[in-house]
């Protein structure tokens, strides 16, 4: 497409701020598919539940879609930040394709300004100020083909903020056999769900808490009931395999009541199958000043899940800890050994525990040999 004050087709586009001139380089503009035109050339952005109000001339809260005289475009389709080849374990996904390779895929910025974002040298930096390189959604399948990957991931910043390319890219990895994942902070609208759900394989969820003020103070989002109703939307209408994590920070989020209330959420509205990741934080950014969690408070956060019924609870960033593996909900032996995201030994067979028979619920088959995956 031409651009639309320039109509050169790979194009800079230039705005003037403040008396600065900051230059955005995109290989193309593409068309949000997701926005409401209002009167006096607004629009309102539909691709997250901020749903932004946005006047021309000016980009929404994550500074990735402009609207240009009256249209929303997309800022960071194909603009590719970070690559990697990495083990599904790392996302994580621990009953999902187990030892396979995803081929993971970020851009810039995000729809959170999480205060202690581990990703924040992409996840808070704006297009045309941090560094990308563009991969088209074709590249991106033949890249995942050409590294072995069984699959295609797009993480490290909120995959929501470049839907559309996430779409494009999903489509052509599914008719390559390829599988596809969201690591995602749940907080896309319904509508944006829907537009990727017949494509999106799994959905890596961060639900980081259960209290509105914790939700503010932590990420600047005002209410997290609608992270709930996409994650059970993922699940219900799309039918995705769907995983939850909870990085539990010192001090914010550490507490009985909010974590029996996600362990009671997940077990009621995604079922009692359904994996719990409690990780370990690592401080970061504005909460450089907390130590990292205790390994006895993510003991004890497993122990509270699966009191309240969750049959899968792992702990996350503490290497070497039993609790990387996956136990037999019925006979309790090690039935999938782990050490920092390498899959040690692999105890299921058909589907079912190998000392017992019970059925364990796992996504895909075991991917190859065990032993280290390449990281790149
Ligand atoms: S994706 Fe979210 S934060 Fe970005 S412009 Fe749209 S509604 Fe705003």
């Amino acid at each position: 497409m031409n651009c639309p004050w320039f109509g050169a087709e790979d194009f800079a586009i230039l705005r003037l701020e403040v008396g600065r001139l900051i230059c955005y380089i995109v290989h193309e503009m593409v068309e949000s598919i997701l926005y409401e035109k209002l009167s006096g050339a607004r629009v309102r952005c539909g691709v997250c539940q901020r749903r932004c109000l946005i006047s021309e001339g000016k980009m929404g809260y994550c500074h990735t879609r402009l609207n240009s005289k009256g249209r929303l475009y997309t800022l960071v389709y194909g603009e590719v930040s970070a690559q990697h080849i990495a083990p599904i374990e790392i996302k994580p996904l621990f009953h999902f394709y187990p030892n396979s390779r995803a081929f993971s895929l970020g851009t810039l910025s995000c729809n959170f300004r999480c205060i202690g974002c581990q990703n924040w040298h992409i996840a808070h930096s704006d297009p045309g100020v941090g560094r990308t390189e563009y991969v088209s959604p074709e590249e991106s399948v033949r890249l995942a083909r050409q590294y072995n990957c069984q699959g295609l991931s797009w993480t490290y910043n909120e995959p929501t903020i470049w839907l559309e390319y996430t779409i494009d890219g999903a489509r052509l990895a599914k008719e390559e056999g390829l599988y596809t994942t969201y690591v995602t902070n749940g907080f896309m609208t319904p509508e944006a769900l829907d537009r990727i759900g017949p494509y999106l394989d799994a959905f890596r969820v961060d639900i980081k808490g259960f209290r509105n003020d914790f939700y503010r103070e932590i990420a600047n989002v005002g209410a997290f009931k609608g992270i709930l109703e996409v994650t059970k939307r993922a699940k219900e209408r799309w039918e995705m395999h769907v995983e939850v994590v909870t990085n539990i920070i010192p001090g914010y989020n550490d507490d009985e009541g909010q974590l029996r209330d996600i362990a009671r959420w997940i077990r009621d509205d995604l079922g009692e199958d359904t994996p719990w990741h409690v990780t370990r934080f690592i401080p970061h950014l504005k909460l450089s000043n907390l130590p990292p969690t205790p390994v006895e408070t993510l003991e004890s956060a497993r122990q509270m899940g699966m009191e309240e019924g969750l049959r899968f609870v792992y702990l996350g960033n503490v290497p070497g800890h039993p609790s990387e593996n996956t136990y037999c909900y019925s006979c309790g032996k090690s039935i999938i050994e782990r050490h920092n995201w390498m899959v040690l030994s692999f105890s299921i067979e058909k589907g079912k525990c190998r000392y017992c028979g019970v059925k364990i619920p796992i996504v895909g088959h075991y991917v190859g040999v065990k032993g280290q995956h390449d990281e790149s």
